[in-house]
């Protein structure tokens, strides 16, 4: 659109409503209008096909408060001034999909922006539209944090700092300097991109003067040198639930970085770290413990009381001739799981040698050792390994 599309064209006029409308009256009519002539609703009608592209055009003009400004100012002042070289184009509309204005409800406001930001914002009618006027899904964040074994056990609530990109809080993320306004790019008219013809096929890339933003910035703001964007920290409480464990990665639906003109937020992946127990291990719903023993407890049988995690010691019986390194299941000592029932406790026997013997237990297990000298607890292994070789 040239100033002299602007002084020639009533678009008020187009769409059927007064110069005082409000922009809600302004769609209203818009979708009235485009309901009616749109072309797949009209296969064939080059009359409709024109109507179409004129209502769309004033539609494009009227909707955009700026460009709205522009085209009254044009108009009273009889076209002094080209509006920022904006000639932002009614474009075709290949990929517009008819269903997209049926059906939507009144207050589809949004898929309504999307729809004609397609249209508006692109010469080639195909595919997504810019990168300014359409709702964009917040990024989704990564962090980490650092649980203790209890908290891992029972879920915690905790405090996540999350850096990330966000709109610069000085120029509201426009990327201009503040008392200026960013304009639109000449190079894509807005579009964010440049469609390039190779023969047959038509490529589309993004617009290099503007990298995509289909504005550019004359003056850029001084924080975040024209980019809109700026490095933002915030803190939120997040609740990790029950049962993590080491190393797992969870998702917080909807806790990323918040979405752009009314777009949804990302989410939040919290890659977890548990800090190990000193007495307790944990693998899935059982807590796993070692539990020192002597050798006659476990050739001879013995009661042992074991510790359990956050309850009173649990008493273990160990048979007579047990081996070193058996495990002993405690049923429900273990992990709390989502059902209310419980993991178990894994114990582990482990021997524990003497490191220095008083007297008479000294005497006691040399007797040991000359009451069983006739028995080599290695003479198996080794006709074992005679037979193999
Ligand atoms: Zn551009
Ligand atoms: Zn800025």
């Amino acid at each position: 659109m040239s100033t002299k599309d602007y002084l020639e064209k009533d678009y008020y006029k187009t769409l059927g409503v007064p110069k005082t409308a409000k922009s809600d009256d302004i769609k209203a009519a818009y979708r009235k209008l485009a309901r009616k002539y749109h072309p797949d609703a009209n296969k064939g009608n080059v009359e409709a096909e024109e109507k179409f592209k004129e209502i769309s055009e004033a539609y494009s003009v009227l909707s955009d408060e700026k460009r709205r400004k522009e085209y009254d100012e044009v108009r009273s002042f009889g076209g002094f001034r080209v509006p920022g070289g904006n000639r932002g184009g009614t474009g075709g509309f290949g990929g517009f999909d008819l269903g997209d204005i049926f059906g939507g409800t009144g207050d589809a406001g949004d898929r309504l922006g999307d729809v004609l930001g397609g249209i508006f914002r692109r010469g080639g009618g195909q595919g997504a539209g810019p990168a300014q006027n359409r709702a964009r899904r917040g990024a989704d964040v990564e962090t980490e944090a650092t649980l203790s074994f209890s908290d891992a056990i029972d879920g915690a609530t905790v405090g996540l700092r999350l850096t990330g990109e966000g709109p610069c809080p000085i120029c509201h993320g426009t990327g201009a300097k503040s008392g200026t306004v960013p304009r639109v790019c000449p190079t894509c008219e807005g579009t964010g991109h440049e469609n390039r013809n190779l023969g047959n096929f038509a490529f589309t890339e993004p617009c290099k003067t503007c990298h995509g933003r289909g504005m550019v910035v004359d003056d850029p703001c001084e924080t975040c040198h024209g980019s809109g964007r700026a490095q933002s920290s915030r803190t939120i409480q997040a609740r990790i639930p029950a049962g993590v464990s080491d190393g797992q990665r969870i998702k917080l639906k909807g806790k990323g970085a918040p979405g752009e003109r009314g777009g949804p937020s990302g989410d939040l992946y919290v890659r977890v770290h548990v800090k190990p127990h000193p007495v307790f291990g944990r693998t899935g719903d059982n807590l796993t413990v070692t539990v020192p023993v002597s050798m006659p407890e476990l050739a001879l049988g013995a009661e042992v009381k074991v510790p359990a995690h956050r309850s009173a010691p649990v008493t273990v019986r160990i048979p007579a001739g047990t081996p070193n390194g058996r495990v002993f299941r405690v049923r429900g000592k273990g992990v709390r799981r989502k059902d209310g029932t419980n993991g178990d406790l894994l114990v582990t026997v482990e021997v524990a040698v003497p490191q220095d013997l008083t007297g008479k237990a000294r005497h006691a297990l040399e007797d040991l050792r000359a009451a069983t000298a006739g028995e080599d607890p290695r003479e198996e292994l080794l006709a074992r390994a005679r037979e193999a070789s």
